[in-house]
C-alpha cells in the first residue's frame, strides 16, 4: 500500500503532542503488544502517551512494559473521558470498526484529535483521518516495527519496545506458525533478538501461567469437541456453568479453538462460549487453507476478522446458535468437503 502519509505523521510529531492509544474490547496479546509498543517509543520520543484499554485483559499479559500505567476504561470513566476529549492525537490499535472498542465508540468520535488506525484485519472501516492498514501483515505489532521504521527510529527500539512487540507478534501468529507468518516477519523477529529481547521469558511469561483451573476448563473443553467429519469441522462449546465451575478468568478459553484446528482433516474450527453476563454466545472462527472465516464470521455472526482466524457473536442460546451454526455448513458443504 500507498504509506506515504506516513511522512505526515512523522511532522505531525516534530513537536511533544498528547496521544492517546487504544485496542480492541477484550484485548489480546497483539493488542497489548503494540499499544505498549507504540506508547513506549512515543514516550521516548518526548510526547505524552497513554494507552487506554476497553476493558480489562487476561493477567498472562499484565507483566509487559508499561502495563502498570495503562488505563482501564471501564474503571476509570472520568479521566479516560477528559484524556481523550483533550487529546490531539488517537491511535486505533488492532481493530477496523469503532465499535469494536465497545463503549469508547462515542468518545472517541466526539474527540477533536487527529485519529490514526493501524491494524492488519480485513475491510477496515473510514473513521480515521489517517489509515495505515495491511491484511497481508500477521499483526499489528509487527505494523507498528515497520510504522517505527518509516518514521527513521529504529534506533530508538529498546529492549521494553522489542518484549511488548514481540508478544503481539508471537501470540497473533501461534508462535510464527500462522499463514501470514513470512520470512519479513521473521526478520523484524531477528531484530528484536538482536537487541537482546528474552524470547523463552516471554515465552514462559504469557503460556507456562496456567492455573489448575484452566487445565481443568482445557479437560473440560476438549471433552465437549465434537468432530462433524463430513463437513471436516469441529467445534467445542462451554457453558456458562463450566466456566463457573472451573473458576474462570479473562484469557483461560484464550487459543481452545486451535485444538479443534489441530485435529486431522480439520478445515473449520468453531468455539462458542456462554457469556450469561452479556446474554450472547461469544464464537471463535478458525480454518485452514481457502476456507474463509472472516466472510462467515462477517455474513451469519455479526463478526469479522481475517481470512484464517475470526470471531462473532449470537444473541441465540447455545444450543440454537449450535443448530444454526450446523444448518449453516450444509451450504459451504462443497467448500469444506473437496
Ligand atoms: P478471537 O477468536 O481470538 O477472539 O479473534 C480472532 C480474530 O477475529 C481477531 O483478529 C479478532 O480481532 C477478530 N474478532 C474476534 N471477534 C470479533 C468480532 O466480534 N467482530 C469482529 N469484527 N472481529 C472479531
Ligand atoms: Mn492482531
Amino acid at each position: 500500500m500507498d504509506t506515504s502519509f506516513i511522512f505526515e505523521i512523522k511532522k505531525l510529531l516534530t513537536t511533544p503532542k498528547k496521544v492517546v492509544i487504544v485496542p480492541h474490547k477484550n484485548p489480546d496479546g497483539d493488542a497489548m503488544g503494540s499499544t505498549l509498543g507504540l506508547c513506549l517509543f512515543l514516550k521516548k520520543k518526548g510526547h505524552s502517551a497513554t494507552v487506554i484499554t476497553p476493558n480489562d485483559y487476561p493477567e498472562f499479559l499484565k507483566w509487559l512494559p508499561g502495563n502498570d500505567e495503562v488505563i482501564n476504561y471501564e474503571m476509570e470513566n472520568t479521566i479516560s473521558k477528559n484524556i481523550i476529549s483533550s487529546a490531539d492525537i488517537i491511535f486505533t490499535l488492532d481493530f477496523n470498526s469503532l465499535h469494536r472498542c465497545g463503549e469508547m465508540e462515542t468518545p472517541i468520535n466526539n474527540a477533536k484529535a487527529v485519529k490514526i488506525m493501524i491494524d492488519h484485519h480485513q475491510e477496515p472501516d473510514s473513521y480515521a483521518d489517517y489509515t495505515y492498514s495491511d491484511v497481508n501483515m500477521c499483526s499489528t505489532s509487527q505494523m507498528i516495527y515497520h510504522f517505527i521504521e518509516k518514521m527513521d527510529d529504529l534506533n530508538h527500539i529498546d529492549i521494553a519496545i522489542g518484549e511488548a512487540l514481540y508478544t503481539g507478534i508471537m501470540t497473533d501468529t501461534a508462535s510464527f506458525r500462522f499463514p501470514l507468518t513470512t520470512s519479513l516477519t521473521h526478520k523484524v523477529i531477528a531484530q528484536l533478538l538482536e537487541l537482546g529481547v528474552q524470547k523463552s521469558k516471554i515465552h514462559n511469561a504469557v503460556y507456562d501461567t496456567n492455573s489448575f483451573g484452566r487445565l481443568q476448563l482445557l479437560g473440560c473443553a476438549l471433552n465437549n469437541l465434537k468432530f462433524l467429519e463430513n463437513y471436516n469441522t469441529s467445534y467445542i462449546t462451554l457453558t456458562n456453568k463450566e466456566l463457573d465451575f472451573h473458576g474462570f478468568k479473562k484469557g483461560d478459553t484464550e487459543g481452545l479453538v486451535n485444538y479443534g484446528l489441530s485435529l486431522k482433516g480439520a478445515k473449520l474450527a468453531a468455539i462458542f462460549i456462554e457469556h450469561k453476563q452479556e446474554g450472547i454466545i461469544k464464537i471463535s472462527f478458525r480454518s485452514k487453507g481457502s476456507f474463509n472465516v472472516n466472510k462467515f464470521a462477517r455474513n451469519h455472526f455479526n463478526g469479522g476478522g481475517h481470512n484464517n482466524a475470526s470471531g462473532g457473536r449470537s444473541n441465540l442460546n447455545l444450543k440454537d446458535t449450535i443448530t444454526k451454526f450446523t444448518d449453516l455448513l450444509t451450504k459451504y458443504k462443497l467448500q469444506l468437503s473437496s
